[in-house]
């Protein structure tokens, strides 16, 4: 069997430096706030080259805490990519404005700068760049644009830990950058958790405040806020997970260069493409094929699991019937009925890379 994700075997190769941590955050009964987590906001921050991290309660809550700390009118558009998780685009509603879909780039899958900026209006007043799979979206050209149109950039780095674009972190790029530590990511907690980047010093205090109640001072509120807050135990995690995590990406890097090699020009496959500034964190290594759902029953008899991400674009979720979109997300559209995942991971084995290869190769009649 080659898993899609193998969460326990991760926790066994690390296992006494895990059970330490969650014992002395124990000891210490810093459950919620205090040494653990701001020690580990640090550190994160360090490692995606922000000035600021504000650890918060999972990765769609951080899209909606800096969506509500920018302060737009409300109603506003928010321009998201069509081919993301529902969470890109939930977090705008809300958030009070409306998610507006993007078509997606044939090469990288992420969202299409010409696209993007024939959509944009005077209600415009972000975008939500999501580095979909672990591929960094083109951040100069959002940048650019979004200069031109006065509108904010949040980054929706869920996939995208460690990802970089032309060598630097992605995160603090645009205005913020948004992370989930939801367990299958690539820096996954024991449960929910995400975080906030970014290099303003002001949003990341407004972020703060919000994600806790509002809160100045012990029951000093400026404001109503809500609750959404990373716990200690989940952030001692994070911080002995976080020592890892560039070497697991490696390794997704090596499985990820080693796929492209061997399935490209097999079948119909389309192999996903790194731009040449990229430095892909490889989340998901996603191919295309018209014969998909043979293909994943021909993997599945040979004990190998994928998956789709995603089945359905956004815009044609019954979530969003009620927007009645009709606009053209061609490209989007089409992805959805090719895209397959294919295990990458840490977990995997030269021999289960080179089982994978094979199998897919099987199928399509090559050797
Ligand atoms: C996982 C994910 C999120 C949401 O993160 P949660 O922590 O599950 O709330 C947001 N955006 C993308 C692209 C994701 O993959």
């Amino acid at each position: 069997m080659i898993k899609f994700l193998d969460l326990y075997g991760q926790y066994q190769s690390i296992a006494p430096e895990i059970d330490a941590a969650i014992s002395e955050v124990i000891r210490q009964s810093a459950f919620i706030g205090g040494a653990p987590v701001q020690t580990f906001e640090r550190e994160f921050a360090a490692y995606q080259e922000a000035e600021h991290c504000v650890g918060v309660g999972n990765g769609t809550d951080a899209i909606e805490i800096v969506l509500e700390a920018f302060g737009l009118p409300k109603g506003s558009e928010v321009l998201v990519p069509a081919n993301t998780f529902i969470a890109s685009s939930e977090a705008v509603t809300r958030a009070g404005h409306t998610p507006v879909f993007c078509d997606v780039e044939e090469d990288s899958y992420t969202i299409d700068i010409n696209d993007l900026e024939s959509r944009i209006n005077e209600k415009t007043h972000a975008i939500i760049a999501v580095h979909l799979y672990g591929h960094p979206c083109d951040m100069d050209a959002i940048l650019a644009l979004a200069r031109r149109h006065n509108l904010r950039v949040v980054e929706d780095c869920a996939q995208a830990h460690g990802a970089r674009y032309k060598g630097r972190r992605v995160g603090a790029l645009g205005d913020a950058g948004t992370f989930s530590f939801y367990p299958g990511k690539n820096l996954g907690a024991y449960g929910d958790g995400g975080a906030i980047v970014t290099n303003d010093k002001d949003l990341a205090g407004r972020c703060r405040m919000i994600a806790n109640h509002g809160r100045v001072d012990k029951y000093d509120h400026l404001f109503e806020g809500r609750n959404s807050r990373l716990d200690g135990l989940q952030a001692s995690i994070l911080s002995v997970k976080l020592k890892h995590l560039d070497s697991w990406i490696k390794r997704r890097n090596e499985i990820g260069v080693y796929y492209n090699e061997h399935l490209r020009g097999v079948g119909d496959v389309i192999t996903p493409r790194t731009a040449d500034d990229a430095f892909h964190a490889y989340h998901l290594y996603v191919v295309r094929t018209r014969q998909r759902a043979a293909l994943i029953a021909h993997l599945g008899k040979n004990g190998i699991q994928c998956g789709i991400h995603y089945p359905i674009a956004l815009p044609r979720l019954k979530a969003y019937a009620h927007l009645q979109i009709h606009q053209n997300t061609a490209r989007a559209d089409r992805m959805a009925t090719e895209v397959l995942s294919l295990p990458i991971g840490e977990h995997l084995t030269k021999e289960d890379a080179l089982a994978v290869v094979g199998c897919v190769r099987s199928f399509f009649g090559r050797a």
